[in-house]
C-alpha cells in the first residue's frame, strides 16, 4: 500500500503543494505553497494536512504523532537548512510559528502559537545572534503567555475571569510605577518570565516545557483541538461550513516584527474590502508582532501615503502630529513598500481576486505570511467582480460565479433617511470598518445582545467569543482597533455595519456605561452607526430603502444573460408587486389570497362566511367579499402586466380567522342576528388540534364550492376587466393542497364553468391557466394522473418538508435548534430544501407530471425558492421558474445564473 503523505513543506521557491490543494492543506497551507511557487519570499514551512486533523480526533494525539513522527523531523530539517539555524539551539536557534488553516478561513476562530522553541537556552542565542536582549526576552515572555494560554488551557474561561499573565503584567507594571509595556526593562522581562512559568506550575501543576519538540507537539495538538472548541463550532454552524473537513496545521520558521525600529508588521488589501475601491490599503505597526495589530492595543498606521492622509482626517489628526506619530510605511520604509506593492499587485493578478495579505519586515527584509480571498462587504463583493471584469482580468461567467448569493442581501437593506440624518446629532466618529446603517439599544457584552430586539452591540474591543452576539446585534461600535481589527474583520465577513476605534467614546463595563465627549449613554439606550461614513449618533434614525442600479445593476444584467429559469416573487399587494418587478421578478409565483382579508371590514363578512350555518348564509357573505376581492386582483394583475400571476385559492386554517375575544364574538353576533352562545358553539366546533393538517386548503373549496366560485369570479371578471382597458392580466388559478387528482378535478370544474359563464357576462375572454401546489407527498406520487388535468404544478415546499419529515411546521422550533447542534439534522429543512428526501418527491413529481403532460409549466413557491442551494437544485431538476419573497429576488436571479453556469 502506498505510503500515505500527511506533511507537505514549502521553502526557497519551492512546494510540494499548490493553490488547488486547499482541500488537503486547508486555504492557508495551499496559498503558501502557491506563494513559494509564484516567487514571493515566504518564511519556509510545512503544512500537516486536514486528514490529519480526522485522524487526530479519530486515533488521539499520542497515535497520530507516531505517524507524523518521521516526516515532522525531515520537514524541521529542511526549515533549518534554508534559515541556515538550528531548532532548539543555544548558539543559532530557530523558532518556529504554529498556526490553523482550514478549506475556508475562519478568521480568529482557532488557535495559534507563535515563538515557539523559546526556552532559556534559546533566549541567550537570539539576544547574541541579534544583539537585541530586550526583543529576546520580550519574545521569551510572549511565548510562555501565548503557549500558557493555547496549550495549557490557562486563558480566561468566562468574561469575568482576567488573563493570569495580564494580571501579572499589571502587578509588575504597579510595582515599578510605570504605564506602558515598552517601559519594561529587561530584567522586567526575565522576572516576567519566571513568574509567568510560575503561575503555570500552580495552576496546572506542571512545569513549563522546555524542549522545544515537546512544545511543538503540544502546539500541534492544541491547533487540532482547537477545531472541535466552542467559538469555532460556532462559525462553522452560521457559515455551513461542515465538520468533517477538519483544518490543516501550518508550522513555519518565525520572522520578526518585534526586532527593532527596522521591523515592522501588517495586514493589507490588494483592493478596499469596505468599498470595493481598487485602492491598496492596510495598517502596519513598527517593532510589533502580528497579534498587536489585530488585538487593536496599539493604534495601527496606514500603509499608504494617501490611506494616512485618509485617516488623519477621519480620526481629527493634524498632519504635524501624523508624520510624526502616525507615518505610512510608504513614508517610513519607502524601499520596502515598493516591494510589498509589487508583490501585492502580482498576487491580485495571479489569484485574479482581491487578496488580504500579512507580512512581516524583519530587520528591512520583508516576508510574506500569508496571502488569501479577502472577506469583504456585500458592496465591495459586486464592485469588484464588475471591476476585474472592465480590468479583463475575469470573464462574465467567473464574475457571476464570484459573488455570494446571500450577500446581495447588504446591498437590499435600508440606509438612513436623508432628512432625518440631518436632524441626527453626531456624538461620536470611528472609523468606516463595515458599511451599512444600524440603530439599535446598546448593550455592553456579546452574551446579552438579546436582550433588545434591535441591539447595537458596544465593546471596547471585540474577540473572537463575541462572535455570537455580533451576529445577532444590528451594529458593532469599538472605542479601540483600527480597519484589521477583529470587529472590523468579522464584520466585514457578516456584512454588519461596524464603526471601529471611536476615540473619543470611553465605555466602563462595570457601570454599563459609555461616554461620548461629554454625554453618558446608559445600556438600554438607543444610539445608532453609520458603518459608511464612521459616525455615530445619540438616539434612533429613521431608515429608507436602498436605490438599485450601478454595478447591482449590471451585475442583475449579467444574471439575466445567463439563466436559464424564471424568478418570479410571492406577492400578496400591488405594493410588494411592484417592489419585485423593480427587483426583476417575472410574474407571481405565490399570490396567497387569505391575507387579503384582513383588512378593513373584510375580516367581518370574512367571519360572517366562515360562521355561516347554511348555503344561503354563506353566498350572501360571499357576495359582501366577491368586489373587494376583484379589486385586489385587478391591482396585483396590473401591477404584473405581460406577465403570469398565480393565484391561489383560499388555504387558511380556519381558526385563524373566526374571533376568540368576548368582545369581537358579542360584534359578530349582532352583525349575523344571532346569540352569543350560537357564535361560541360554532367557533369552538371549528376548533382543530392540529390546524396546519386539518381543514384546509382545497378541502375548504370542495366541502365549500361557493368559496371557490367566488375566488374564481373575481379574478377572472378582474383579468376582464383589465382586458377592456388594454392591460395584459395573466390569470394563473392554482388549487392548494391537493392529495389525490379528484380533489383537483373537482375544483378545476368550478373554475371553468364561473370562467365560462364570466365571458358570457362580460362578452369577452381572456386565457387563462388552472393548475395546482405540490405539497402533499400523495400528490407528488400520482403527479402523471394530477397533471392530465392541471396545467401546471408550483412545489409548495413548506407543507411538502412538514408533510414528509412529518414535522409540524408550527412546533418545530421546540426541537430542530437541539437536533442541529446534535448533527442530527444539518440544516432547518424548512429553510434549506432537504435534497435527499423532500428533494426525490420534487425530482420525481416533475418527472411523473412532465410524462404525461410536456409542456407541464413547474415552478417552487415554498421558502426555499429564495435559497440559493434550494434553487440551484431546481435548476437541475428543470423547473421553469422560482418564486421567492420580493427582497430575495435578486439572491435567486443571481443562484439561478450560478446554477445554469456550473
Ligand atoms: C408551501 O406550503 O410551501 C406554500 C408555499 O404554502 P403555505 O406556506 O402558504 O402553506
Ligand atoms: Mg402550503
Amino acid at each position: 500500500m502506498a505510503k500515505v503523505k500527511r506533511v507537505y513543506t514549502f521553502g526557497d521557491r519551492k512546494a510540494e503543494g499548490n493553490a488547488g490543494m486547499k482541500n488537503l492543506l486547508g486555504g492557508k497551507g495551499a496559498n503558501l505553497a502557491e506563494m513559494n511557487l509564484t516567487g514571493v519570499p515566504v518564511p519556509p514551512g510545512f503544512t500537516i494536512t486536514t486528514d490529519v486533523c480526522t485522524e487526530y480526533n479519530e486515533l488521539g494525539a499520542d497515535k497520530t504523532f507516531d505517524l507524523l513522527k518521521e516526516e515532522v523531523v525531515a520537514a524541521i530539517k529542511n526549515i533549518e537548512r534554508i534559515m541556515g539555524s538550528e531548532f532548539g539551539s543555544r548558539d543559532n536557534p530557530c523558532l518556529l510559528s504554529v498556526r490553523s488553516g482550514a478549506r475556508v478561513s475562519m478568521p480568529g476562530m482557532m488557535d495559534t502559537v507563535l515563538n515557539l522553541g523559546m526556552n532559556d537556552d534559546a533566549v541567550v542565542g537570539l539576544a547574541k545572534k541579534t544583539e537585541n536582549e530586550r526583543f529576546a526576552w520580550d519574545s521569551y515572555r510572549r511565548f510562555v503567555q501565548m503557549y500558557g494560554d493555547v496549550v495549557m488551557d490557562l486563558k480566561p474561561q468566562s468574561k469575568e475571569d482576567v488573563d493570569p499573565f495580564e494580571e501579572i503584567i499589571e502587578t509588575l507594571k504597579e510595582e515599578r510605577d510605570i504605564e506602558s509595556d515598552t517601559e519594561l526593562t529587561v530584567e522586567d522581562l526575565k522576572l516576567l518570565v519566571e513568574r509567568f512559568k510560575a503561575a503555570v506550575k500552580e495552576r496546572t501543576n506542571l512545569d513549563f516545557p522546555t524542549d522545544p519538540w515537546e512544545q511543538l507537539w503540544g502546539a500541534i495538538g492544541a491547533v487540532f483541538n482547537s477545531w472541535m472548541n466552542k467559538r469555532a463550532i460556532y462559525y462553522r454552524q452560521i457559515n455551513n461550513i461542515p465538520e468533517e473537513w477538519g483544518t490543516a496545521v501550518n508550522v513555519q520558521a518565525w520572522v520578526f516584527g518585534n526586532m527593532g525600529d527596522n521591523s515592522a508588521t501588517g495586514v493589507a488589501f490588494t483592493r478596499d474590502a469596505a468599498t470595493g475601491e481598487n485602492i491598496f490599503n492596510g495598517e502596519y505597526l513598527i517593532n510589533a508582532q502580528g497579534e498587536d495589530v489585530v488585538a487593536g492595543v496599539r493604534t495601527p498606521q496606514q500603509i499608504t501615503k494617501e490611506g494616512a492622509l485618509r485617516w488623519a482626517k477621519l480620526a481629527g489628526v493634524s498632519e504635524e502630529e501624523r508624520i510624526s506619530r502616525y507615518p505610512s510605511l510608504e513614508e517610513k520604509m519607502p524601499e520596502v513598500y515598493m516591494g510589498l506593492f509589487t508583490i501585492q499587485k502580482k498576487l491580485e493578478d495571479h489569484y485574479g481576486d482581491m487578496q488580504d495579505l500579512e507580512f512581516t519586515i524583519q530587520d528591512g527584509k520583508l516576508w510574506l505570511l500569508q496571502t488569501r480571498n479577502g472577506k469583504r462587504t456585500g458592496a465591495a463583493m459586486v464592485k469588484i467582480a464588475i471591476d476585474l471584469l472592465k480590468e479583463g482580468k475575469i470573464d462574465e461567467k467567473t464574475a457571476l460565479l464570484r459573488l455570494e448569493p446571500n450577500k446581495l442581501d447588504e446591498l437590499l437593506h435600508p440606509v438612513f433617511d436623508k432628512k432625518a440624518l440631518d436632524k441626527a446629532v453626531v456624538v461620536g466618529k470611528g472609523l468606516p470598518a463595515s458599511p451599512g446603517a444600524a440603530t439599535g439599544r446598546i448593550v455592553f457584552f456579546a452574551d446579552e445582545a438579546r436582550k433588545y430586539p434591535e441591539s447595537i452591540l458596544v465593546r471596547i474591543e471585540t474577540s473572537p467569543e463575541d462572535l455570537e452576539g455580533m451576529n445577532i446585534a444590528r451594529g458593532i461600535l469599538t472605542a479601540r482597533g483600527g480597519m484589521t481589527s477583529h470587529a472590523a474583520v468579522v464584520a466585514r465577513g457578516m456584512g454588519k455595519c461596524c464603526v471601529s476605534g471611536a476615540g473619543n467614546i470611553s465605555i466602563n463595563y462595570k457601570t454599563r456605561t459609555m461616554n461620548a465627549g461629554d454625554k453618558v449613554f446608559n445600556e438600554g439606550d438607543w444610539i445608532s452607526l453609520n458603518g459608511t461614513t464612521g459616525e455615530v449618533y445619540e438616539s434612533k434614525i429613521d431608515t429608507i430603502d436602498p436605490q438599485m442600479g450601478g454595478d447591482f445593476g449590471e451585475i442583475m444584467d449579467l444574471a439575466e444573460k445567463y439563466t436559464r429559469m424564471d424568478v418570479r416573487t410571492n406577492a400578496d399587494t400591488p405594493k410588494d408587486a411592484r417592489a419585485a418587478r423593480n427587483f426583476g421578478a417575472k410574474g407571481i409565483g405565490l399570490c396567497r389570497t387569505e391575507h387579503m382579508f384582513f383588512e378593513g371590514d373584510r375580516i367581518k363578512a370574512m367571519r360572517e362566511m366562515i360562521l355561516a350555518e347554511n348555503e344561503t348564509d354563506r353566498r350572501n357573505a360571499l357576495d359582501k367579499l366577491l368586489p373587494y376581492q376583484r379589486e385586489d386582483f385587478e391591482g396585483i394583475l396590473e401591477a404584473m402586466h405581460g406577465y403570469g400571476v398565480t393565484i391561489r385559492l383560499l388555504d387558511p386554517p380556519l381558526h385563524e380567522f373566526v374571533p376568540h375575544e368576548d368582545e369581537n364574538q358579542m360584534e359578530m353576533a349582532e352583525e349575523m342576528g344571532i346569540s352569543i352562545e350560537e357564535v361560541k358553539r360554532k367557533v369552538d366546533s371549528l376548533h382543530e388540534f392540529n390546524p396546519m393538517l386539518g381543514h384546509r386548503g382545497c378541502r375548504l373549496g370542495n366541502t365549500y364550492p361557493e368559496i371557490t366560485e367566488m375566488q374564481a369570479r373575481a379574478i377572472i371578471e378582474a383579468a376582464c376587466n383589465l382586458k377592456k382597458k388594454g392591460i395584459d392580466a395573466k390569470p394563473e388559478i392554482m388549487v392548494p393542497l391537493i392529495g389525490t387528482v379528484e380533489e383537483f378535478n373537482m375544483q378545476e370544474q368550478i373554475i371553468r364553468d364561473v370562467a365560462e359563464e364570466v365571458f358570457k357576462e362580460k362578452n369577452i375572454s381572456v386565457d387563462y391557466l388552472v393548475g395546482t401546489m405540490i405539497e402533499i407527498p400523495r400528490a407528488a406520487l400520482t403527479a402523471d394522473k394530477v397533471a392530465e388535468t392541471a396545467e401546471f404544478f408550483s412545489f409548495g415546499t413548506n407543507d411538502l418538508t412538514q408533510m414528509t419529515f412529518g414535522y409540524s411546521r408550527d412546533d418545530a422550533g421546540k426541537f430542530l435548534p437541539v437536533y442541529i447542534q446534535k448533527g442530527i439534522l444539518k440544516d432547518d429543512p424548512f429553510q434549506i430544501l432537504d435534497q435527499e428526501g423532500v428533494g426525490q418527491l420534487v425530482r420525481l413529481g416533475t418527472e411523473r407530471g412532465r410524462a404525461a403532460r410536456k409542456d407541464l409549466k413547474v415552478g417552487i413557491c415554498g421558502e426555499h425558492g429564495g435559497e440559493p442551494n434550494s434553487v440551484e437544485f431546481c435548476h437541475s431538476v428543470g423547473m421553469d421558474y422560482v418564486s421567492c419573497s420580493p427582497f430575495r429576488v435578486p439572491i435567486a436571479r443571481l443562484a439561478a445564473a450560478q446554477a445554469n453556469i456550473r
